[in-house]
This record gives C-alpha cells, structure tokens and sequence, in this order.
C-alpha cells in the first residue's frame, strides 16, 4: 500500500477537471483532499493524501501526469530562514494552508511551521530565498 501527500498543479484550462473522479472509479484510489486553491497566476492547487496499492497509486499518478497536470510529491520540510525574512509579505498570497500570514498587530509575517504542508510553492516566490527546503 502506499499514502502519501501530493500536490497537484493545474494549467487554467485543466482547473475543472474532475480528477479525484477518475481516480476513485479507475484506479481504485481513497483520497483526502487537505487544500484546494486558485493561485494569482490562476494556477490551480489541490493538496491530497492519496491511498492505494502500490499498482494503482503508480498507475493513478501516471494518469494524472498524461492529462498535464504537475504532480509533485510531498517529502521534504521547509523552514524559514528568520535572519533573511523581510516581512514583505509576497508569500501571504501563496501559502495555500495560512501557515504564511500577517500579523494585524505587528504587520510582520508570521510562519506557522505546524500549519505548513512542505508544498514548495513560497520557496521560489520569496524574494531574498528566505524559505528554505530542508532535506
Ligand atoms: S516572501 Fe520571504 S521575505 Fe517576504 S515575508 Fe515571505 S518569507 Fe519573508
Ligand atoms: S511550503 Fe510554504 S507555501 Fe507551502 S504550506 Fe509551507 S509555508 Fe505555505
């Protein structure tokens, strides 16, 4: 059996794909969906914890790739490097789980490390690279 948490990128003509359809009925697959998001760049999000056996989780995943959709496994943390952060708030917009966001009080940008998923998304949106993948 395998379950893992996967984040799926969707172009904006495949956003209204029903994908979870197809992997239920075809492929014999459980899922959770824990986030489902339009990016600015209307891009579409949608983290899953994805359950199966190790033939139809392969051939699921394999499925959702030849529709052109991005699949990217989630195995590796990401931590805030808080000496490089300058508060500039990009990230905010891209964190689809609200473990980036503003303090109303301090307008500083708080991490919420238990709240994050390890997508990846704010590590290349983050202007001085302040988010860092750990390995
Ligand atoms: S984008 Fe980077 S520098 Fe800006 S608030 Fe987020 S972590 Fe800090
Ligand atoms: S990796 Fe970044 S964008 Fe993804 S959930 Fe964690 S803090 Fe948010």
């Amino acid at each position: 059996m395998k379950k893992n948490r996967i984040v799926l990128h969707f172009p904006p003509r495949l956003i209204d794909k029903p994908i979870t359809y197809y992997l239920v009925k075809d492929y014999n697959l459980v899922f959770n969906i824990l986030q489902a998001k339009i990016m600015p760049n209307e891009e579409g999000i949608m983290v899953l914890e994805l359950n199966g056996s190790d033939k139809d989780y392969d051939k699921g995943i394999k499925f959702i790739r030849e529709q052109g959709i991005k699949v990217q496994e989630l195995t590796r943390d990401v931590k805030r490097n808080e000496s490089k952060c300058t508060h500039c708030g990009v990230c905010v917009a891209i964190c689809p789980t609200g473990a980036l966001y503003t303090d109303q009080k301090t307008s500083k940008v708080i991490f919420d490390n238990a709240k994050c998923i390890g997508c990846e998304l704010c590590v290349p949106a983050c202007p001085p690279r302040a988010m860092e993948v750990k390995f």
